[in-house]
């Protein structure tokens, strides 16, 4: 069973220098594809969940869809939850299953961000599941989440020290200028920043917005120790792709191959540029 939370794999990732792809699932197609894309390229790879798509499906519902593949499968996965804001949610999937779990407390004051991410990691540690914090907050929309440009604060390297020294997490988004969606014009990426945060902070690092980031800067926020990278814009824009393309078909079985196609392609690039094939 290659069902695991994302702690190990991101460790070899950190040491070896390449990054974890984290990928959003919806429904049981783009979960099976993700999976067998990275199965056959050996690859180990995260499967997230947003709440929304969990609010919308229901726990029992998700891993009933995807533990049969988990466990089937030959490469290490994880079953994430992304942007987790409510205590209960993270919970709820934590005792359904999740492997593990982001709670984002970004939008709280420092110490109340410390406060809660910490009560989520006693809980998460009694089940061996691992946990995700953010710092300083990621711009653009994702899912219900939207935080405007001007709002968009950079995490502060010393916070950063504090927030991960003081809540013990094991997976590290400090906001260094990535956003969620679509970028609107060119992205500013604080690479020193990010460096600077490297250096100082024990914890595996997560970049959040990998869509429509350019392969040079994944890999030098991979060589600078980004060992998970999100992507789920790219994930829902080629699952539309394949839906439009198979426009006036009359066979659903030939449009759930176009789809598959499309999420397909998106993550075989994705784990090539993230140095993760072979590495399972
Ligand atoms: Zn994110």
């Amino acid at each position: 069973m290659a069902y695991v939370n994302m702690i190990e794999m991101m460790n070899q990732a950190t040491k070896g220098r390449y990054a974890i792809g984290a990928f959003n699932f919806f429904n049981y197609l783009t979960a099976r594809t993700i999976i067998e894309t990275c199965e056959e390229r050996k690859s180990p790879v995260i499967l997230q969940t947003s709440v929304k798509t969990v609010r919308q499906l229901g726990t029992a519902h998700i891993m009933d869809m995807v533990l049969p593949l988990m466990k089937k499968t030959s490469v290490p996965v994880a079953l994430h939850l992304d942007h987790c804001k409510e205590t209960e949610v993270a919970k709820q999937c934590m005792d359904a299953g999740w492997s593990s779990i982001m709670y984002d407390g970004s939008s709280f004051a420092f110490e109340e961000n410390v406060a809660k991410t910490k009560e989520i990691v006693a809980y998460a540690k009694k089940k061996d599941i691992s946990v995700e914090g953010e710092l300083g907050a990621i711009v653009g929309v994702e899912e219900d989440i939207v935080v405007d440009d001007h709002a968009g604060s950079l995490a502060d390297v010393d916070l950063s020290v504090r927030f991960t020294a003081e809540t013990g997490v094991d997976a590290f988004a400090p906001a260094i200028g990535t956003a969620h969606g679509m970028y609107k014009g060119k992205p500013k990426l604080d690479y020193e920043r990010f460096s600077d945060i490297r250096g100082r902070v024990k914890t595996n690092l997560v970049v959040h917005g990998g869509t429509g980031l350019a392969d040079d800067v994944f890999r030098r926020l991979i060589q600078i120790g980004a060992s998970k990278i999100n992507v789920s814009t790219a994930i829902k824009m080629a699952y539309f792709r394949g839906m439009k393309a198979s426009d006036g078909l009359t066979e659903p079985l030939q449009a759930d191959r176009m789809m598959e196609k499309e999420v397909q392609e998106v993550v075989t690039h994705c784990i090539g540029v993230f140095g993760s094939v072979g590495k399972a």
